[in-house]
């Protein structure tokens, strides 16, 4: 499945995603930006918010879903004996 990744140790909460496509962002109570659709992952609108955000947060790939660290592509190192990003 294909879905949107916040990686919560890079985003600075500086609101730019939300800012530039709510249909995919919001920030949630800690400050830090999280998704909140995985439909529509096409859109010119998210494809500008991945490529704005200044820490490189946000990524979009095929992911296996195996845990909360997987950063859904061939950069995933989680560790999971599941994970499939990237393979
Ligand atoms: S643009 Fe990047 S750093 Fe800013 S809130 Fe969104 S994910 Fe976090």
């Amino acid at each position: 499945m294909e879905k949107i990744k916040v990686d919560e140790e890079k985003c600075i909460g500086c609101g730019a995603c939300l800012a530039i496509d709510s249909e995919h962002f919001d920030i949630n109570d800690n400050g830090l930006s999280h998704v909140i659709n995985n439909e529509n992952l096409n859109s010119s609108a998210l494809q500008s918010a991945i490529e704005s955000c200044p820490t490189g947060a946000i990524s979009k790939g095929e992911c296996c879903d195996c845990c909360d660290d997987c950063t859904s592509d061939e950069t995933c190192n989680c560790g999971c004996e599941d994970c499939e990003c990237g393979k």
